[in-house]
């Protein structure tokens, strides 16, 4: 048999042989008991005894690593054999099993050589992606003589394949892009290899999810998704071997922030049009979101629309018991805490509030006042309160209701009916119009939450300069804040 010849001996290969530590232990068990001779040493048996504990500890390990070494070299020898054997024309008197008798190896060892080979024929086979009917023939052929079990061979199959299908994927992702023409390669190498999703994900496994994350949040981050994103991302998923589910839930916290920034986005104008609607709805399905999940959000969008109605004109009646003018319609009757302050002092006064189409009308047991809705100047909506800005000596100050976003869309229409182009200069109105391009920006430099408490609900976009002030409707001069703490920022409150 055919056995290579050893390295030649100099200082590193002997300092690297196994053989070494036995050697030097044994050497210096020898030493020790050469000192033990030595008179008028004292624990001269402690010498002694250690010297002899290092120089049988040597010998038992020297022998026992040369047996290994003597294993390796047999197992060597049985490898050579192997090839040689498997290279030569004629193979009807080939036996595994005999051969391994003959070599004087044990099976196991042996077996895991026949593996490994197989393996690298396999790895040849499939380099060029497609295994060919003489190709299949050959392994089969092979993996008989071997005498490897059909469990073994198909695990050996697989994991070539896996691991040659995710050097390709690799390297088609190398510049974070798939191409059309990458998606079928891809595809048809997934086809020639007969790989199941399964079996793709385990090869692409966190390269594959990364990379579908990524893709992701490169999309979202433009701000709305296209249907070349959609297919884009289709592809990516079909060639990481990734479920519809396993995506979802991948990308699942990215697109919750997206679906809660679209939506606040399109809530910010106070208007909600059809294609906002439909991305929305595009969004949960593509989320796999329930209704439930959604349901918030929903209702708000319906609520928006229904202010959106009241503030067109579309005003609701509403009965009361205040004696009305001819052809004076109730649009609003009920508990306020009216709030007004002078140079001096504040006050406030618990009574009810009564919007019709003439009249604002506030009743109280210490104040009582009334006033057209030509007088109103400003109108500005809190979570609790509307704060109202009038040009005549009655009205000015907060009015805390049960529906505040209610009272100013109604108070905003009978103002707007009353004269139409101040109701456009209403902080209300203007505070709508931010483009979308600042509250894109706006929404990712504070990360979608208040910037005061952090809060993720009831998110306003806010001006730190209030329009009242000239304010403008820059990145820099709009924050997120929640309701609350717009709230408690006003500075009439
Ligand atoms: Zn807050």
């Amino acid at each position: 048999m055919n056995v290579p010849s050893r390295p030649s001996l100099g200082i590193s290969a002997v300092l690297t042989r196994p053989a070494f530590l036995p050697v030097l232990s044994g050497t210096i068990g020898l030493l020790l008991i050469g000192g033990g001779f030595t008179p008028g040493l004292p624990a001269r048996g402690v010498f002694f005894f250690g010297g002899l504990c290092c120089v049988v500890g040597g010998g038992v390990g020297y022998l026992v690593l040369e047996e290994w070494r003597r294993r390796q070299v047999d197992l060597e020898s049985f490898r050579w054999a192997l090839v040689h054997e498997l290279r030569k024309q004629d193979r009807s008197n080939f036996s595994f099993s005999q051969l391994v008798e003959r070599a004087g190896v044990s099976r196991r060892p042996a077996d895991e050589i026949a593996a490994e080979l197989y393996q690298r024929v396999v790895g040849d086979c499939v380099r060029d992606g497609v295994v060919t009917a003489s190709e299949a023939a050959n392994l089969d052929q092979l993996a008989f003589l071997l005498e490897l079990s059909p469990i073994v061979r198909s695990q050996i199959d697989a994991r070539v394949k896996e691991r040659r299908y995710a050097e390709h994927f690799r390297w088609v992702l190398a510049d974070g892009a798939l191409t059309d023409d990458e998606a079928a390669q891809l595809a048809s190498l997934r086809a020639s290899l007969g790989l199941t999703p399964d079996a793709v994900l385990g090869a692409t496994g966190l390269t594959g999810g990364d990379a579908y994350r990524a893709l992701f949040r490169q999309v979202i981050r433009k701000g709305h998704i296209t249907e070349a994103d959609l297919n884009e991302l289709g592809k990516l998923r079909e060639s990481s071997g990734l479920t519809a589910a396993a995506a979802q839930s991948l990308v699942r916290e990215d697109a919750l922030a997206f679906y809660r920034e679209r939506f606040f986005a399109a809530k910010q104008d106070g208007h909600i049009s059809v294609q906002e609607e439909n991305e929305l709805a595009w969004l949960q399905s593509f989320l796999g979101l329930s209704d439930n999940d959604t349901f918030w959000f929903r209702e708000q969008i319906e609520r928006i629309k229904c202010l959106e109605r009241v503030r067109g004109g579309d005003l609701p009646t509403h009965s009361t018991h205040k004696l009305l003018e001819g052809g004076e319609i109730c649009h609003w009757d009920a508990p306020c805490r009216y709030c007004w302050s002078t140079a001096t002092y504040e006050k406030s006064a618990e009574g009810e509030v009564v919007i019709t189409s003439q009249r604002v009308i506030f009743t109280s047991g210490v104040k009582r006042f009334e006033f057209k809705p030509a007088r109103i100047v400003d109108i500005r909506c809190y979570s609790d309160g509307v704060s109202i800005n009038t040009s005549g000596r009655h009205g000015a100050g907060l009015y805390f209701v049960a529906d505040a976003e209610l009272f100013a869309a109604i108070l905003e229409a009978i103002a707007r009916n009353h004269k139409y182009l101040a109701a456009e200069r209403f902080s209300t109105t203007r505070s709508r119009q931010i483009p979308e391009q600042v509250k894109q920006e706006v929404w990712a430099r504070d990360g979608g939450r208040c910037v005061r408490c952090g809060a993720q609900e009831y998110l306003e976009y806010d001006h730190v300069i209030p329009f009242s002030r000239g304010g403008a409707n820059t990145v820099a001069n709009v924050q997120i804040l929640c309701r609350r703490c717009n709230l408690l920022k006003s500075d009439r409150i």
